[in-house]
């Protein structure tokens, strides 16, 4: 039950793009987790005709419809009437919704009128409670298929589908199982032939990503019966993918995304400083994006120009003698910002984001990124044909993943370069 679903984001500003769709994103995420394959996602406007028929639409081929956003307090928020038009069901107001929303808005003109709209529950109903936010979540059961509503800010809607989430899981009886490998070094489609008729085995889903600086194995298994199964299935799939292909391949094990870079380092009672040329702060915002991040950043800064480097501490004459981009560079950007701010590692980055610029040796596209750390400071050169915001963001992505490895499987003290 509940194995295939459609996601449908209600809202104008979502619509015309105004708002990314971040919480299909998510949702798509959390539902395959949670056992239910995700058929088709949505865009529909504050349209109460419209919400209707995607509803009615969407439960032609899926069993589970999750609607996003158009809970609030203003006539705009047509979702719950687009779902009582679909069903032909009425709505009432829960009051004792409404005490406690009364309780969280507090009195204000105009006040009474919105509170009741938001406590409105359509008839037959569960309440998905909200901790963080106003309007609940709902969820709909209709013989062997249900819709869900969750409200649009995405912290809210996170929150609402916590508990809905585990309702999926019980009811699908099976969660998917997913695993990524990572390859940094080769082309999309390099990627693809060497991993061969693995991609196309009938046990396991396969695809290959690319994101900027990374291309990205990724295979899901269904948890179904046997557990130990399918991770057994992935983990042969994994170690199959390794010996065919020429470069390393590294797995979940090694914290490469933000969110997981900090919290590998705060454990370890390990601190971070960047100097960077290329991203211009970039990697910084990336790391201090995450909550805790000021237990790990003690120091980032933007050394855009070579006077900037030269206050850094970067000799002119190395500046000169080797450029701005260059190996040594990169490896003195991260050993002086480690050295003067006493952080455990220094992260340092320089590169020709383009459109001008580069050189015959290093054209438009290439990039340093150093680690140093105590044992040492490791520098990979790469390069990647893709314009400028591609190139940055691949060197943070480099950058993280240098570091990620050294936690995981450190020192690592060569120097790579993939010309
Ligand atoms: P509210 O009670 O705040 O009005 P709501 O459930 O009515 O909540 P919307 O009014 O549709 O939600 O959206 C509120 C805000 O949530 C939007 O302005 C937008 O910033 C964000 N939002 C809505 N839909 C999405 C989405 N699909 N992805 C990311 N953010 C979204």
């Amino acid at each position: 039950m509940w194995e295939t679903s459609v996601i449908v984001a209600v809202g104008d500003e979502v619509l015309t793009g105004e708002v990314l769709n971040t919480n299909g994103a998510w949702l798509g995420q959390a539902l395959l987790a949670a056992g239910s394959r995700v058929t088709q996602q949505v865009l529909v406007p504050d349209d109460e005709a419209a919400i209707r028929d995607t509803l009615l639409s969407a439960w032609q081929t899926a069993d589970l419809v999750v609607l996003v956003g158009g809970l609030g307090p203003t006539p705009d928020d047509r979702t719950r009437d687009g779902v009582a038009a679909a069903l032909g069901v009425g709505m009432a107001v829960d009051p004792l919704l409404e005490a406690r929303i009364r309780l969280r808005h507090g009195r204000h003109p105009g006040s009474e009128a919105s509170i009741r709209r938001q406590s409105l529950v359509l008839d037959t109903a569960t309440v998905l409670p909200n901790r963080v936010g106003t309007a609940p979540g709902q969820l709909l059961l209709r013989q062997d298929k249900a819709v869900a509503l969750l409200p649009g800010p995405p912290w809210e809607c996170r929150d609402v589908a916590e508990g809905f989430l585990r309702e999926v899981e019980r009811r699908t009886g099976r969660r998917i199982v997913r695993a990524t490998w990572r390859c940094y070094g080769l082309t999309e489609s390099e990627f693809a032939h060497h991993l061969g008729d693995l991609l196309t085995s009938g046990s396991f889903r396969a695809g290959v990503y690319v994101r900027p600086g990374v291309v990205e194995l990724r295979l899901e298994a269904s948890l179904g019966d046997d557990a130990a199964e399918a991770m057994e299935l992935l983990s042969r799939a994994g170690a199959e993918a390794r010996s065919r292909v020429p470069v390393p391949l590294y797995d979940d094990q090694v914290p490469i995304e933000p969110a997981r870079l900090i919290d590998a380092l705060a454990r370890r009672g390990e601190t971070v400083s960047l100097a960077e040329s290329l991203t211009g702060g970039l990697l910084a915002a990336e790391l201090t994006d995450v909550p805790g991040a000021s237990a790990v950043v003690l120091d980032g800064q933007v050394v855009y120009t070579d006077e900037a480097k030269v206050r850094l501490g970067i000799d002119r004459h190395l500046l000169a003698e080797a450029g701005a981009v260059s190996e040594p560079v990169a490896r003195a950007l991260a050993e002086l910002s480690r050295q003067r701010s006493g952080a455990t590692w220094g992260l340092g980055l320089t590169g020709y984001a383009g459109p001008s610029g580069g050189t015959t040796s290093d054209p438009v596209g290439t990039y340093y990124c150093a680690v140093a750390g105590q044992n040492g400071t490791v520098v990979h050169r790469r390069r990647t044909r893709s314009g400028r915001e591609v190139v940055r963001l691949a060197a943070a992505e480099t950058a993280r993943f240098l570091l990620a490895r050294e936690l995981v499987t450190g020192p690592n003290l060569d120097s790579e370069d993939d010309r």
